[in-house]
């Protein structure tokens, strides 16, 4: 399988593949398809996920996560995660863990880097309630969204918000909200402003 793989590149071909093994139209069995990288369920592109199948290539870069499982014997199987894009071939560096914000978390955010570089520098959402709110709210939203570069919000940049808890998992677009929310760690600086969360640290 190795070599053939090797062959494929880019999300939109790693996808195609992957079904061909799952619906046996390979010489591999349909239950080694995991071992191919695909596009993670839920995830643009991917299994379940209801932002529509296209089948022309997105036209501007389009961020996906690539996953594939690697036996590993007495293990059980080990994840693995790339980022990748919909609209060309690019695919991110290799990221091992258990895919609940470890290692899927990291493809995810290399995959923005290659599709909206500098997105690390658009304003947070600040609070749980924000991520339901400002959506919600046209004023609010109007407010945020101005200050991303323009063309980004029609190309489904991503809104970032302060992460609740240590590798909270990025949360993939859907039909009703059709970008990534990236759970971003709340920097050190604004603890500053709560001396009581901050004595509780110590
Ligand atoms: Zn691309």
């Amino acid at each position: 399988m190795t070599a053939t793989v090797a062959q494929l590149t880019g999300a939109r071909a790693r996808q195609t593949y992957y079904w061909r093994v799952r619906n046996a139209r390979t010489r591999h069995r349909p239950e080694s398809a995991g071992q191919a990288w695909h596009i993670q369920a839920g995830h643009p592109g991917g299994a379940y996920c209801d932002l529509g199948h296209e089948l022309d290539p997105a036209s501007h870069h389009a961020p996906t996560l690539l996953a594939r499982s690697r036996p590993t014997g007495r293990r059980g199987d080990e994840q693995e995660f790339r980022g990748g894009c919909l609209a060309c071939e690019w695919e991110g560096p290799v990221h091992s863990g258990n895919g609940f914000g470890d290692g899927d978390n990291e493809a995810v955010q290399d995959a923005h880097d290659h599709c909206f570089p500098g997105w690390r520098r658009l304003p947070p959402i600040t609070t749980v309630e924000d991520r339901w709110a400002v959506p919600r709210s046209r004023s609010r939203w109007a407010q945020l969204t101005a200050q991303y570069p323009p063309g980004w919000i029609n190309q489904c940049a991503p809104v970032l918000a302060w992460s609740r808890y240590r590798r909270e998992a990025h949360a993939p677009p859907h039909a009703g909200r059709p970008r990534y929310e990236l759970r971003v760690t709340r920097p050190p600086s604004n603890l500053g402003h709560h001396p009581a969360d901050q004595r509780a640290l110590f």
